[in-house]
């Protein structure tokens, strides 16, 4: 098997199974292969699970010969971010509190991928919790960019943006609070999809930010997020901000090529300061593509923009705080040796498991929710958050879908912004008021500057899941970045 086969797309990759071309095992192995090549210099993965891979594909193959699994994912090698609980393998959410942590329960949608027949080969690498925009908060060796590799894949899913781009996964999950998938897809230069909040299942995802959380796909291309996002969507009653109405969707079955009629809004105000020139052009360039495409474009204001950074960090804080609460040395993962009693199990089992981004954000969202501040920071946040959502629904009367940069820069040098949260915490600005508003949000690649790729966003209303795909679809037939690959 060649390198040739890695770097297709899933359904490429599903029509090679289909034709008989190439076995699902023959696939898995070859990710494998590729994976033991690259990965000590991208460290995308931290767990991977060759010998289970192979053992389902052989499985599937069979299922897949008799007739009793077919559709989009099936047979197809996936890997997923270590976030998500997977039944006897290990889940560390990048964290040393969970370094030998082995979940009873599959995540819902691990459950789904199983289903669908996808063949799961690894959990990939993480800022720990999920807190972070540049990998370098995991407690693992971190995550370098596969187009050039002194650079940041962006956070937290840096390892499943990374994956994809190399081709050690056709296709990864990765989890989205303030732009988690987005932020790596846009640096890493591949597909990443955050759907409505309450689209996909939270069961099985390790809580970060309850209200913001929600889990989507990284794929090389829009056809691969559609599919992706078709299997693993759909109402779970074991997570009650699951919506009811949801699923059984074919997001794929009528991508076409044409925008004629479509009302695209471009907010000002995401052409925020310090946005790299070369970023801008690509943009700009972009929103050309569109309006060739058919596509009616105008420029809009969305003036509460600029609150949602605040909003969200004192609202993912403040949740974290309380979500993170469990990990107290009793019940799950790492327990302190060196404690004499109770209270030295917790104090010292989170000293010593959680990493310096998670302490500080465990602080800042205890002190955001404790009496006397509650109602001048969480409160005072939330409320906020209402006039945001309001903010964007009026934009959604008006526009199908909006159009903005997914992140001001391209993938940044390796400890630039380490030093600096403001400017670590600046990287999302551009893609934290969606889950601040709950609303789906996709990035393409858009371009490059300096060699390096440039993402374009697009966010839906809620539950606007298919025209945010059809919108970047025709983009994606009208320009040629997703063909794009790092040399690694
Ligand atoms: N980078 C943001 C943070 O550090 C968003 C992370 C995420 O979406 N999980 O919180």
């Amino acid at each position: 098997m060649t390198s040739g086969h890695i770097l297709k797309t899933a359904h490429e990759a599903r029509e090679l199974i289909r034709s008989g071309n190439v076995s699902s095992v023959e696939l898995t192995q070859s990710v494998l292969d590729r994976i033991e090549q690259i990965d000590g210099n991208l460290n995308s993965y931290i767990t991977v699970t060759g010998g289970k891979a192979l053992e389902r594909a052989a499985s599937v193959d069979a299922a897949i010969a008799s007739g009793d699994l077919d559709g989009p994912l099936a047979g197809v090698p996936v890997m997923v971010k270590d976030n998500m609980s997977t039944a006897g393998t290990l889940t560390t959410a990048g964290s040393q509190i969970l370094k030998n942590f082995v979940p009873p329960y599959d995540a819902h949608v691990i459950e789904r991928l199983n289903e669908a027949g996808a063949i799961i080969v690894g959990k990939g690498n993480l800022d720990e919790f999920a807190m972070g925009s540049s990998n370098e908060n995991s407690s693992f060796p971190p995550t370098r960019n596969p187009w050039d590799t002194t650079r940041v894949p962006g956070g937290s899913s840096g390892g499943p943006a990374a994956a994809v781009a190399a081709g050690e996964a056709f296709i990864s999950l990765g989890s989205d609070t303030g732009g988690s998938i987005r932020q790596p897809a846009s640096l890493c230069g591949v597909v990443g999809m955050k759907p409505t909040y309450g689209l996909v299942s939270r069961f099985g995802l390790l809580a970060f930010a309850s209200s913001l959380d929600q889990i989507g796909p990284f794929s090389r291309d829009v056809t691969d997020a559609a599919n992706t996002l078709s299997v693993i969507a759909g109402h779970d009653p074991r997570d009650s901000t699951s919506s009811l109405d949801s699923g059984g969707v074919d997001y794929a079955a009528d991508l076409n090529g044409d925008l004629s009629g479509v009302k695209l809004g471009v907010p000002k105000e995401y052409l925020v300061d310090g946005i790299e020139p070369g970023v801008r052009a690509a943009y700009e360039e972009s929103l050309k593509v569109l309006e060739g495409l058919g596509a009616s474009l105008e420029e809009t204001s969305l003036p509460l923009t600029d609150q949602a950074l605040a909003v969200y960090y004192i609202i993912a804080p403040s949740e974290a705080s309380a979500n993170l609460a469990r990990y107290d040395g009793f019940k799950y993962g790492h327990s302190s040796e060196s404690a004499q009693d109770a209270w030295e199990v917790m104090d010292m089992t989170r000293g010593e498991g959680f990493g310096a981004e998670v302490k500080r954000r465990i602080i800042l969202g205890g002190y955001a929710l404790s009496a006397g501040y509650y109602d001048a920071y969480y409160k005072k946040a939330q409320q906020v958050r209402t006039l945001i959502r309001q903010e964007f629904a009026g934009a959604f009367e008006k526009f199908d879908a909006l159009v903005t940069p997914t992140s001001p820069t391209v993938a940044f040098e390796a400890g630039s912004r380490t030093d600096d949260l403001l400017a670590m915490y600046l990287s999302d600005v551009c893609t934290i008021p969606v889950n601040i508003a709950g609303l789906p949000g996709i990035s393409v690649p858009g371009g490059f500057s300096d060699g390096l790729p440039v993402g374009l966003q697009v966010i839906g209303p809620q539950f606007g899941e298919q025209t945010i795909f059809n919108v970047t679809y025709a983009y994606e037939q009208a320009t040629e970045w997703h063909e794009a690959h790092p040399s690694i």
